[in-house]
């Protein structure tokens, strides 16, 4: 059996249309530290180009691990040659020192007499690729290890949460096989990330300046400092978002630098969940297992049925943002609440003030239900006078029509809906006056809103989108680990994320 130290964690895929560039990438690869580099040699018009590249590149850096490919265009490669020019390629690029070679299955079935000289000679991965499915991963193993070779890699696509599942619960039922497990393109990303805690023995990444060779790639320089690829094991616990789009999301930065931060032995991990699949993420969830998610549009609601307990306040809402397992129960809350009446209160004593929320959403849902809880004179305004209504009679509060509140004053307003929201950042829900003196703006893309400009140009107290961000999460980092979240830490890492300055760092704006 193959060492599992033989691969280097990380290998930097490198397919380049040119040498030339070839060489340039994997020099910049191997001076910012990347030991494993992959050679993609059927990208070139030339492959033996690509050889001499590699070449150069070992004499430079000879610590460097290479692994050598020319993956036919028959099994999703760009090699135009047949099989017999594949090989004496892959030979070639042995002979020039390539560590490792990568064979498709389609080749190693047809050509078992050849993979005998590379087994002795270096390091055999065959390799499967399914760019449409995650197909049965037992017959799919007994298929692969009838070639014996020094690891076998698996890259599928994963058209549900329990994809994921199924193609690295492989690894912990056949642990005397060496293999490299990866999904593509966004729902698979996570394996990306985790495939090592299960015993896949490397994953790939991007060339830090360029294109990588398949969907869902990130550079290594993510895969060590964002997910500390290199710290996790197997009793790293994982956590992460549920949402639908995920991409954009800034709480895989904010909550794994907390977890570094504390040194807490976990990883926060984008899990793109479309609405249908909800119910299969739980019970992939509790498989993997996830010990707790964050949840974002559009699950909010909907997690409610499939949580074993739901606290009172969540209940009322009719949202979760915030689920974790206990004692085999999936438990959810709302932590958006607080994160609405904490900021506020710092300003204002809420059980003798008026507040006007704006939106009827579930993030308004939230911010009605704790205001009405703190004894807030409540009123509720938006542009659909009939949900407004709805929510105005559940919680207690005034329905106001938008034009009804250009006449009003309140001590603070609670702006929860998307309008000013990047990329249309320049739209206010308030185009006239702003009913109240202070601003709370949910939006933080941009940071300070059009709203939140007027309001601190006519000298009202303002609270952006942030501090609430930081409110919720800070409270989910808590509920999760059962210590305190390290705030500052949490703030320099949304900041970063959003790519804002730190120079505006006031929380709460005068
Ligand atoms: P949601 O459930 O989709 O609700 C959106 C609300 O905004 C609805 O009342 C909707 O009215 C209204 N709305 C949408 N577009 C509008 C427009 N062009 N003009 C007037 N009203 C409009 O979303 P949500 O989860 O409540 O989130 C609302 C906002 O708060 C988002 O910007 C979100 O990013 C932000 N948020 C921030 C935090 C934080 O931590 N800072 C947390 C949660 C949410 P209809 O019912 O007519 O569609």
């Amino acid at each position: 059996m193959v060492r599992r130290n033989a691969f280097p964690r990380v290998c930097v895929a490198l397919g380049l249309a040119t040498a030339k560039e070839l060489l340039q990438h994997a020099r910049q690869e191997a001076l910012a530290g990347e030991r494993f580099l992959e050679f993609r040699l059927d990208y070139l018009e030339n492959p033996e180009q690509g050889i001499a590249a590699m070449r150069r590149v070992l004499t430079e850096y000879p610590d460097v691990v290479a692994l050598a490919t020319c993956r036919r265009q028959q099994s999703h490669g760009l090699f135009a040659g047949g099989i017999e020019e594949q090989l004496r390629i892959l030979q070639a690029a042995v002979k020039a020192g390539a560590a490792a070679v990568d064979i498709e299955i389609e080749t190693a079935e047809r050509a078992r007499a050849a993979l005998g000289a590379f087994n002795k000679d270096c390091l055999l991965v065959i390799s499967y690729h399914n760019f449409s499915s995650t197909p049965a991963m037992e017959a799919l193993l007994r298929r692969m290890t009838k070639h014996p070779a020094s690891a076998y890699k698996i890259v599928v696509t994963a058209r549900k949460p329990s994809d994921l599942h199924r193609l690295l619960a492989i690894a912990r039922t056949c642990t005397d096989v060496p293999m490299i497990l990866l999904s593509m393109d966004a729902i698979g990303f996570p394996s990306r990330v985790v495939s090592c805690i299960y015993g896949g023995l490397y994953t790939y990444a991007a060339p830090q300046s360029v294109e990588g060779t398949a969907s869902g790639q990130v550079t290594a320089k993510t895969l060590r400092n964002l997910y500390r690829i290199e710290k996790l094991g197997r009793a790293t616990k994982l956590f992460g978002v549920i949402a639908d789009p995920v991409g954009h999301s800034i709480s895989p930065a904010v909550h794994n630098r907390a977890f570094q931060s504390q040194r807490i032995d976990a990883v926060y991990l984008p899990f793109l969940v479309h609405a249908p699949h909800l119910k299969d993420f739980l019970l992939t969830a509790e498989k993997l297992p996830v010990s707790g998610f964050s949840v974002t549009i559009p699950h909010k609601e909907k997690i409610l049925r499939h949580l074993d307990v739901v606290d009172p306040l969540a209940r009322r809402i009719g949202a979760v943002n915030t689920v974790w397992r206990k004692a085999g129960k999936w438990r959810g809350t709302n932590t958006d609440a607080a994160a609405v009446t904490g900021p506020l209160s710092k300003h204002l004593r809420l059980g003798k003030s008026s507040v006007l929320v704006a939106g009827s959403g579930g993030a308004a849902r939230a911010a009605c239900f704790a205001l009405a809880d703190a004894g807030a004179r409540l009123s509720i305004t938006g542009r659909n006078a009939i949900r407004v209504r709805a929510l105005a009679a559940a919680c207690g509060a005034e329905a106001l029509s938008l034009s009804e509140v250009e006449t009003r004053r309140f001590d603070a307003v609670v702006h929860a809906t998307p309008v000013g929201m990047y990329p249309r950042a320049g739209e206010s829900l308030f185009p006239g006056s702003i009913p109240a003196d202070l601003v709370f703006d949910m939006v933080y893309n941009p940071l300070e809103t059009e709203l939140l400009r007027r309001a601190r140009n006519e000298k009202k107290l303002t609270i952006h989108g942030l501090e609430m961000f930081l409110a919720q999460a800070a409270e989910q980092f808590q509920i999760w680990t059962g210590t305190s979240a390290p705030r500052g830490v949490m703030e320099t890492a949304a900041r970063d994320a959003l790519g804002i300055q730190k120079s505006n760092a006031g929380r709460t704006d005068k």
